[in-house]
């Protein structure tokens, strides 16, 4: 029962994102940011529970930029710009969700091996990846855990990003909906994840492979051609 699918692109369904969404969202994200400033300002917290609140706000301003940027998601904004290796995104990321991934009993496995360098909006970039680990660690959250498994190399002048998981796995015709918006089979989703990485691997011209067993778990393979 092994699926294997390779998306070479996906239709652009960008256009599927109502502005109404962006500012739905907006608003909850300016009220929490509001009450965690005021947190902030507490004097009975600890140094470490301040550290908290600041990667929250920090992580609530990029919510918010990235919301900003769904309904432009067609162009990359020129100051996010980069000609560059995505060591320093696909670490970032994964510093992010290690906190979530021991939550969830999930080991994470980093390994980095690429020199090839292409171009691309930073912030988009460890958006995406941030949703696959996401995903990954979902995945595995109620199996009792798992191995979030992330590696990146380089073949024949491609970039090459691997995302394996032990989780649930999926059907092949679950993987057949991957990015379709608002597709989600979970309590609290937003079925928007995918969207964000399909779209924005086709920007640097790049595939998704799903490789999926039901049970098992899932590999994501990401191949982004380099740029001279
Ligand atoms: P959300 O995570 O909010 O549900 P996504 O667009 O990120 O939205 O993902 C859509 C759906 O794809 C998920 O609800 C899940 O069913 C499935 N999915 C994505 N990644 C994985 C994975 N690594 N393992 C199993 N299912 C996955
Ligand atoms: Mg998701």
């Amino acid at each position: 029962n092994r699926e294997q699918f390779i998306h070479s692109e996906r239709l652009n369904v960008v256009s599927e994102l109502s502005a109404s969404v962006s500012h739905e969202i907006r608003n909850p994200l300016t009220v929490t940011s509001g009450f965690l400033q005021l947190l902030k300002k507490s004097k009975t917290i600890t140094q470490e529970e301040r550290k908290y609140i600041e990667l929250s706000l920090q992580e609530l301003n990029r919510a918010e930029k990235i919301v900003s940027n769904y309904l432009s998601f067609a162009k990359p904004q020129s100051e996010n710009m980069v000609y560059s290796n995505f060591f320093a995104e696909t670490e970032y990321a994964k510093d992010l969700i290690i906190p979530y991934a021991s939550m969830h009993q999930v080991e994470v496995q980093f390994h980095f091996n690429n020199t090839l360098n292409t171009r691309y909006d930073q912030n988009q970039i460890q958006q995406c990846l941030i949703n696959l680990y996401k995903n990954g660690i979902e995945a595995m959250k109620d199996t009792g855990g798992g191995t979030l498994l992330i590696d990146v190399s380089e073949i024949k002048h491609h970039i090459i990003i691997k995302i394996q998981d032990t989780g649930i796995g999926m059907t092949r015709e679950q993987i057949s909906r991957l990015g379709k918006p608002y597709y989600s089979t979970k309590e609290k989703g937003t079925g928007l994840g995918m969207l964000m990485v399909y779209s924005t691997i086709n920007k640097v011209n790049g595939t998704i492979e799903i490789d999926s067993q039901k049970g098992k778990g899932t590999t994501f393979l990401l191949k982004i051609p380099s740029q001279s």
